[in-house]
């Protein structure tokens, strides 16, 4: 019998065994492994926040790429209560939903499949040994998982912290490393002044939350360039150009400004120009010659990122009524210091093009920088593990793992492994775009394909 273990039950693992079990013939088994209480919502899906909603609209967020409408249909046959606001294909659902729609799948298919095709196991994967045949994974509370082949999708891992004077900072009650944390904006005082670092959408979702909480102090965004996510707009779509994409830097910006200044002079939005070159991201990004590459993310990825991860129209509401009120305030520059006065932060920082640093004072300091990706940086077990052992090597852009086309892990020396693969974000060096739910689906349903061949290649009876 051959055996799949799949390391992470968030949203990509848990499509990547519905896949697997649709592929792969039986007797084939998965083994899938969550440390986490809930198996299919991962991070993004598990807030219990019904004001964190999807940042993409219902009818593109079906779990199938080939069943447009499957999210859509399962949201209307949930109770009126639990569907909440959700009236239509634009319509921007809580996330939680969404999670309960992936478990929802993935208890369907084990009645279905049975739980010797799909054995879910709670447990932290802390260790792998690929010397011997088959690979054996440690788990926490000395346990083991021995399986032929084994894949990577662990998802996205809290920010790293900034290089500042006075590192020792970070060990203080005033700093929270984890804005998914629960504890990151609990225990706050209503009136207190909070710092969030970075401006993107994770700084929006904790902007929401202390709203919720109901928060009446000032709440400081920070970044180098403060720019906010911007806000999807029902827009229409400008007439057709079929100009081929560029895939230069500057030949790129070019084409997206002229593009941009197109639609919105024939009283279209830029938006669509944005979309329309989605589908084609992935492969823009491959033919990218690696300088043009480091130049993008050196110089245009906060500019990308506000306009490709954009808000929904009521979390954008919110937001531009908390800043006209003065409530939140968006500063632009880069920490240099912390410094703990009694019970407040005075955090140094120089304004951009600016030489005199500006203080505010804080009672909290929330890091919402995005999700960390440079992997050596990353204190895991079982990427320290694995890194130590030369079995996996950060991508040369440090956005995570390097991995082929087909999404097998590289080696130290950069040799393919036949055994070792990463999905979802963990890719996004080889990708670029491997972060929301169009993308990964179609990677998960691909890498099921390919692994689905490496199965009925194997020598039968050789296995686990
Ligand atoms: C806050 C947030 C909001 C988002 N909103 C949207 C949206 O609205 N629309 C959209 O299209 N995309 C959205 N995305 C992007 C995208 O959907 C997610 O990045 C995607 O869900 C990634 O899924 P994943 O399974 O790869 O990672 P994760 O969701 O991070 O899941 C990884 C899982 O692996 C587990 N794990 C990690 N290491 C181990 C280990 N060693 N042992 C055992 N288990 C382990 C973790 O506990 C976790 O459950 C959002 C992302 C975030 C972070």
């Amino acid at each position: 019998m051959t055996t799949i273990a799949i390391i992470g039950a968030g949203f990509s693992g848990t499509l990547l065994s519905l896949h697997l079990l649709r592929y792969c013939p039986p007797p084939t088994r998965l083994v899938l492994i969550e440390r986490n209480s809930q198996f299919g919502r991962g991070l993004a899906y598990a807030t219990g926040n019904a004001s964190h909603i999807l940042n993409v609209p219902a009818a593109r967020m079906s779990a199938f790429h080939d069943r447009p409408h499957d999210f859509l249909d399962w949201l209307t046959h949930q109770p009126d209560g639990e569907r909440g606001l959700v009236a239509g294909p634009g319509t921007f659902a809580p996330r939680r939903l969404f999670g309960a729609y992936i478990r929802s799948l993935l208890n369907d298919e084990i009645k279905r499949s049975g739980r010797e095709r799909l054995e879910l196991v709670r447990g932290d994967v802390i260790g792998l040994d690929r010397g011997a045949h088959p690979l054996t994974l440690s788990l926490d509370r000395n346990r083991t998982v021995q399986a032929d082949l084994a894949v990577l999708a662990i998802g996205n891992f809290p920010p790293e912290p900034m290089p500042i004077a006075n590192p020792g900072f970070y060990d203080t009650r005033f700093y929270r490393p984890d804005p998914w944390a629960a504890d990151a904006i609990s225990g706050l005082d209503p009136d207190a002044s909070v710092l969030l670092i970075g401006t993107g959408l994770t700084t929006v979702d904790a902007v929401i939350s202390l709203l919720d909480q109901g928060h009446k102090g000032p709440i400081h965004a920070l970044s180098r360039r403060g720019l906010l996510p911007r806000r999807h707009a029902g827009v229409p779509m400008p007439a057709a150009d079929h100009e081929p994409f560029p895939t230069t830097v500057n030949a790129l910006t070019r084409f997206l400004r002229k593009e941009s200044a197109r639609a919105i002079a024939e009283g279209s939005g830029w938006q669509p120009v944005i979309d329309e070159l989605r589908p084609f991201t992935v492969d823009v990004w491959q033919a990218m010659p690696l300088p043009d590459r480091k130049r993008f993310l050196r110089h245009l990825r906060p500019w990308w990122d506000v306009h490709r991860h954009r808000m929904a129209a009521q979390v954008a509401d919110r937001i531009d009524a908390a800043r006209a009120s003065g409530q939140l305030r968006v500063e632009v520059g880069r920490v240099r210091d912390y410094v703990v006065e009694g019970d407040l932060v005075a955090v140094h920082y120089r304004p951009r093009r600016q030489d005199e640093l500006a203080t505010i004072a804080v009672s909290r300091v929330i890091n919402c920088a995005g999700p960390g990706a440079d992997y050596d940086r990353i204190q895991e077990p079982l990427i320290r593990d694995l890194l130590k052992d030369g079995v996996v090597r950060p991508d040369p852009l440090r956005l995570g793992l390097d991995v082929t086309g087909n999404c097998a892990l590289l080696n130290r020396e950069g040799a393919i492994s036949r055994r070792l693969f990463a999905v979802g974000p963990v890719t996004k060096g080889t990708f670029w775009e491997m972060t929301a739910v169009p993308d990964i689906r179609r990677q998960t349903e691909k890498l099921a394909e390919y692994l689905t061949g490496l199965v009925k290649a194997m020598p039968q009876g050789s296995s686990v």
